[in-house]
């Protein structure tokens, strides 16, 4: 059982969701600091909307305790919450315009016309939006309308910000930008936010923290360069990069290395012998590989190779594609290195 944390801003303990017979996720635990940017990772059908949507108080939880900053929020309504969310569909009214939509939730809370012109006036600068105040939302693209709905949830000065994959729906280059910019914004007010995609490169960007989610449970927890560079299972690895995963008995044929664990090698931690270079401790000596297949995938290049003295040995080799490298053709014959500090234990 979590305890709860003065350290953590958030505290969710033993929160358990069903919809009738079907467990979406039993006994999550998880903090959060104050200002922190956690993303909520993982394949769709996972859970991540539903526990997001446990955290808004959008969905009633069967079982534990949510508290921010010591409160039990259990059981308040959304607007209790004093919580900000963003969907992936931008869930604007369409006969109002950009300032209206925006106003709408300091309207319900009644503050005087002067301070709603004012705050929204603010928050239209800080999305990024000025002039486009009269527009309607079909006026606008999807880039401004997320941001209209981003302007929406901060408006009204929440505590806690909850991002629903968000820019599933735009375009890559707008998502892109409007990354950076809700990482900016999150920044500049210290916004303490969860954010659920189920892309991989976004949630290494964006994040202080991935919670990367499996089948309902939170499979691991870390820094962005912890989760990628150590998964603890075959999972993860999986999930977070092109991983080469290796039976402990190829290990020993490969390495000579004894583990009861499989082995985890990132393809860009496997070298082509440069002859004439001298090699640390930490690099394996030389080992035979025949490319089978490569992928130009731009900067890199991508080699499917078959490792000699290894039964079923077959890795993938990620090199960057310098000018001065020739792509290399099938059946070519090579000396591979491997970084052995990179070489990473994982459970099943
Ligand atoms: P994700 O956001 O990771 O794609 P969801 O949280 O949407 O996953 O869904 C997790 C599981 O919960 C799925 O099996 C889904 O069918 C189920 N689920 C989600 N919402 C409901 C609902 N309102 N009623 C019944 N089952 C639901
Ligand atoms: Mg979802």
């Amino acid at each position: 059982m979590n305890t709860y944390s003065k350290t953590d801003y958030v505290t969710v303990s033993n929160l358990t969701k069903r919809f009738g017979q079907n467990t979406v996720f039993e006994g999550i635990e998880f903090g959060i600091k104050q200002g922190e940017f956690v993303t909520l990772l993982g394949p769709s059908g996972c859970g991540k909307s539903t526990l997001l949507r446990s955290l808004a108080g959008l969905n009633p939880v069967d079982n534990g305790t949510i508290l921010v900053n010591g409160e039990d929020i259990t059981h308040q309504t959304p607007q209790e919450r004093g919580i900000g969310m963003v969907f992936q569909s931008y869930a604007l009214f369409p006969n109002m315009t950009v300032e209206a939509n925006i106003a709408f939730g300091l309207k319900m809370k009644k503050l005087d016309a002067n301070t709603i012109k004012k705050d929204v006036e603010k928050v239209i600068q800080l999305v990024d939006l000025s002039g486009k105040e009269a527009y309607y939302p079909h006026q606008l693209s999807g880039g401004q309308r997320q941001r209209v709905a981003l302007a929406r949830a901060l408006v009204v000065k929440p505590r806690i910000l909850l991002l629903d994959e968000p820019l599933s729906a735009l375009d890559a280059k707008i998502r892109k930008r409007l990354r950076q910019q809700i990482r900016d914004i999150q920044k500049e007010l210290n916004l303490t936010t969860v954010f659920v995609t189920h892309d991989q490169e976004e949630a290494m960007i964006m994040s202080d923290r991935i919670f990367l989610m499996n089948n309902g449970e939170i499979v691991q927890q870390g820094t962005p360069e912890q989760i990628y560079t150590q998964p603890e299972n075959e999972f993860v690895a999986g999930f977070m990069g092109h991983y080469n995963l290796m039976e402990a008995k190829q290990a020993k044929q490969l390495f000579n290395m004894d583990t009861q664990k499989k082995l985890a090698i990132r393809p860009e931690s496997i070298y082509v012998e440069e002859v004439g270079r001298h090699y640390p401790e930490h690099i394996s000596l030389p080992l035979k590989a025949t490319i089978q297949h490569q992928q130009l995938l731009g900067n890199v290049i991508r080699y499917r190779v078959a490792m000699e003295n290894c039964q079923d040995c077959h890795l993938t080799v990620d090199l960057l594609n310098r000018s001065s490298e020739r792509l290399l053709a099938n059946g070519h014959q090579l000396h591979l290195r491997f970084n052995l500090n990179e070489i990473q234990p994982v459970r099943a």
